[in-house]
């Protein structure tokens, strides 16, 4: 067996205590003779395991009593609707800070479902590259919106906007319980597994208990499994749950506890984001794209000397526009990042291209990633800058 330094931005690695644990379980689990797989969510062996997640996240995020933990499907995607048809029901207004990719398309779905959205900032003039600072957020919203961690630009917000008497949601799906966070400043936060906590399948929604409205009074035609209020009262079993995934989750989060929780995880994400960003800063071949002061601890999207302010003015051209010497600068640009992606990959580091809207490549270093694959990495490319100097 032969296991690769996995630097995707999600589905992505998983600590291999967990797979291991999973794979030892896979033919009979606690003596059932059954894979957690095979079993009925309503099973006396399969109840034990969601209350076991739900108590571990709330143990592990220190969630407040008057909070509901929510195991729903639909990825993180499907919270861009819910959050606004569940809280966008009273004056259906709503302000969202405008970070990225992530923040656009559920600015854009609240807007798809009638809710006045109002984009109080945004980091476009810098393609992203930077969190505003937003300090406080007033007027009659019902809901103002988040994207804590940008996972395809890289950043993150430094703080927490204040908001008074309006909710505050995020989408923490690429950070969560990588750091310590206070749930209470927030009405809603939820989080897609694929990237920090499971495997693909569950979105984890924690949300204060008055923010729930009855399934008769979020937006008109609201769908039953499309209410916080279906799975609240149900225990995350108004359906069939992602069985599985959920078992998984539950082993994540033990595997968190035993490396110091939350506070503890975030120190080693702390060392291994500045290992590779000190790296990024001292170099005079590689530079990273975030702002400092907005860096995720994540995501690390970074590029070589070969992308230059030219290159990124001719990349918005269409092509036909460009003069030659721009076409050649691309051209040079897109060989060394293609370079670098397949013999980061033949020395096994994988899943390093960048995202089409950043370029370059990107790491992302979520819990998963030890210490030891960011050296790796970092190892890698000390040794292709010398050689594409
Ligand atoms: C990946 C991601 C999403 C989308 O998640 P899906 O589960 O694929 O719908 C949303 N927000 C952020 C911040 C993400 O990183």
């Amino acid at each position: 067996m032969s296991r690769v330094w996995n630097f995707s931005a999600g589905p992505s690695c998983l600590p291999e205590d967990v797979l291991k644990e999973c794979a030892a379980e896979m033919m009979d689990y606690n003596g059932t003779g059954q894979s957690v797989m095979e079993m009925s969510h309503r099973s006396k062996a399969y109840e034990p395991i969601i209350e076991d997640a739900e108590a571990m996240v709330r143990k592990l995020m220190n969630v407040p009593e008057n909070y509901k933990v929510l195991f729903v499907q639909g990825g993180g995607s499907t919270q861009f609707a819910m959050v606004a048809q569940n809280l966008g029901i009273k004056n259906k207004k709503a302000a969202y800070i405008e970070t990225g990719v992530w923040a656009k398309k559920a600015a854009a779905e609240a807007k798809k479902l009638g809710i006045a959205v109002d984009v109080i900032a945004s980091s476009k003039d810098k393609n992203y590259s930077y969190i505003p600072r937003v300090e406080k957020i007033t007027g009659d919203y019902d809901y103002a919106y988040i994207c804590f961690n940008n996972t395809i630009m890289g950043t993150h917000y430094e703080y927490i906007p204040e908001t008074g008497n309006i909710p505050l949601v995020a989408d923490i799906s690429s950070c969560v319980l990588s750091e310590e966070l206070d749930v209470s400043k927030f009405g809603l936060l939820f989080a897609g597994a694929q990237k920090n906590l499971a495997p693909a399948g569950v979105t984890l929604v924690i949300i204060r208990e008055d923010l729930i409205p009855e399934v008769e009074n979020c937006l008109p035609g609201t769908p039953t499994m499309l209410a916080y209020k279906t799975h609240a009262d149900n225990g995350s079993m108004y359906n069939t749950p992602p069985c599985y995934t959920i078992y998984v989750l539950g082993k994540v989060l033990h595997w968190i506890e035993k490396n110091g929780g939350a506070a503890g995880i975030n120190k080693l994400n702390v060392a291994k984001a500045d290992l590779l960003y000190n790296f990024l800063d001292s170099s005079d071949f590689y530079h990273a794209t975030a702002v400092k002061g907005s860096r995720s601890l994540m995501n690390v999207p970074f590029l070589t000397k070969y992308s230059t302010a030219e290159t990124a003015a001719a990349g918005k051209k269409d092509e036909a526009d460009r003069t030659d010497a721009e076409k050649a600068a691309l051209a040079k640009e897109k060989e060394i990042n293609d370079k670098f992606v397949k013999e980061a990959s033949a020395a096994g580091l994988v899943n390093l291209k960048g995202h089409r809207l950043v370029g370059g490549m990107r790491a992302s270093i979520y819990n998963a990633m030890s210490i030891e694959g960011v050296k790796a990495l970092i190892a890698f490319m000390e040794k292709f800058a010398k050689e594409n100097a």
